[in-house]
């Protein structure tokens, strides 16, 4: 073949691997934390109401009715908005953007597993302090100097949220150099650190309408903070996409806020569904974190993480499973309907009483 040496010099990384998106009619599909419950109806008449017409023409490249209205729900200024497609691209942008250190970066060991492929894709050096054994992180490891921070909280995939004073006990301790919050989850919550932007000029909080806003497939992620650190992304962001977001997106997006009520009602029936599977899962053998999330991170007492995965996904019913080390017994359950979560937890103890029996004999 060629001699040509064109392979020399490809770009190789280690993707991240999302969890996987089956498409079986009679599936529950609990593996990627997306919301059970259609998006608002206010979304639905936004669709029908979309002017395809405009299509044509390039989007507001800075997406200004959906800056502004994001703005009005969270009270800050149009310029403390950034918006980007999905909060990946939004994190990776806030990567790309402050941390150019020549020290590395901090952030858990157990944490959303896309961190430290941007890192590597970024080339930017990066530890990982080890979370304690109940899965909490330890302040005093990220007193040390830095290049940045990065913290999910909730924490994915444990659940586990550290309140306010915590953050603030981090961030006093990291004031020359970017701390990011990712709240992907935070809705679940009901906590947020957003009130800390307004103490620290080097907080950024990010969110997303894939999880709480049921919008996955729109791809809308936004992140807030001090003017300063949204032009810095915007000016990187503008560097090699000037038009993110679609029109419909923008559209669809804006529609989602207006239904302050139906967000409401579909995150607190996600936390109440939340809460009852916590109590079953209890009931069969399972031990976990207190979840703030809109998933729960379980291990049983007997049978291995790997066994019940696989039995469920017999059944079809797909849960995640990390191959990594200290949490490798662990199962991440996405919280599904009231409905989808019984069948689970009946299919569950199946599983659970079948292993048994085979111990026995
Ligand atoms: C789901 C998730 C994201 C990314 O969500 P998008 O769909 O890209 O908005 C970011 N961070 C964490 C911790 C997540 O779990």
């Amino acid at each position: 073949m060629s001699t040509s040496t064109w392979r020399d010099n490809l770009r190789t990384i280690e993707p991240y691997v999302p969890g996987e998106q089956p498409d079986l009619e009679d599936m529950i599909k609990l593996n990627t934390n997306e919301n059970p419950y259609p998006p608002s109806p206010k979304v639905f008449a936004a669709l029908k109401e979309f002017d395809c017409d405009s299509l044509r023409l390039y989007p507001d490249p800075n997406s200004g009715i959906l800056v502004s209205a994001l703005a009005k729900r969270y009270g800050l200024q149009e310029d403390q908005v950034f918006l980007g497609v999905g909060s990946d691209d939004v994190l990776a942008i806030a990567f790309m953007t402050f941390f150019n250190s020549e020290k590395p970066i901090l952030f858990p060991d157990i944490t959303y597993s896309f961190y430290d492929v941007w890192a590597e894709l970024f080339q930017i050096p990066y530890e990982r302090p080890a979370l304690d054994e109940h899965f909490d992180l330890i302040r005093e490891d990220y007193y040390k100097g830095n290049g940045g921070v990065v913290i999910a909280n909730p924490n994915a995939p444990t659940g586990v949220l550290q309140n306010l004073d915590f953050l603030r006990d981090i961030i006093e301790h990291n004031q020359d150099v970017v701390v990011i919050i990712d709240e992907a989850y935070a809705d679940f919550s009901g906590t947020s650190a957003l009130e800390l932007t307004e103490e620290y000029d080097n907080v950024l909080i990010v969110q997303t309408y894939s999880k709480s806003r049921s919008l996955a497939g729109m791809r809308i992620g936004y992140a807030m903070g001090n003017p300063e650190l949204i032009k810095a992304m915007n000016d990187v962001r503008y560097s090699y996409n000037s038009y993110p977001m679609t029109r419909l997106s923008v559209a669809l997006g804006k529609a989602a806020l207006e239904d302050e009520e139906y967000f409401r009602e579909t995150v607190e029936k996600v936390v109440e569904t939340r809460e009852w599977t916590k109590k079953e899962l209890k009931r069969l053998g399972f031990s976990f974190r207190n979840s703030q999330a809109n998933f729960i991170f379980a291990t049983h007492e007997r049978v291995p993480a790997q066994t019940i995965f696989d039995a469920l996904r017999e059944k079809h019913i797909f849960v995640r499973h990390f191959n990594q080390k200290r949490i490798e017994n662990y199962l991440r359950i996405s919280i599904g309907t009231r409905q989808e979560m019984e069948k689970f937890i009946r299919e569950t103890e199946n599983i659970i009483l079948v292993y048994r029996k085979m111990l026995v004999m």
